[in-house]
């Protein structure tokens, strides 16, 4: 897939990304973007993926390209 990108060294897919986010398997994933900000913890580039963890639920997690840092915009 075109969209793939690197992360922590190793190519991902939208879907691998938010299972890394996520810490489980996600249903499906729209395609990677690059987040308008930069890494909290090191500065490094940090990544978007839009995914749905269930039927139900539609979560947009971001994650740092760099280091383990992530988040999602769950309350
Ligand atoms: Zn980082």
């Amino acid at each position: 897939m075109a969209d793939n990108r690197v992360v922590q060294g190793r190519m991902v897919t939208p879907g691998k990304l938010a299972e890394i986010i996520e810490g489980d398997s996600v249903m499906d994933a729209e395609s990677i973007e690059d987040a308008s900000q930069d890494c909290p913890d090191c500065g490094g580039n940090v990544l978007e993926v839009g995914y749905m963890p269930s039927v139900t639920e539609f979560v947009t997690g971001q994650k740092c390209q760099d280091c383990d840092w992530s988040e999602t915009d769950r309350d």
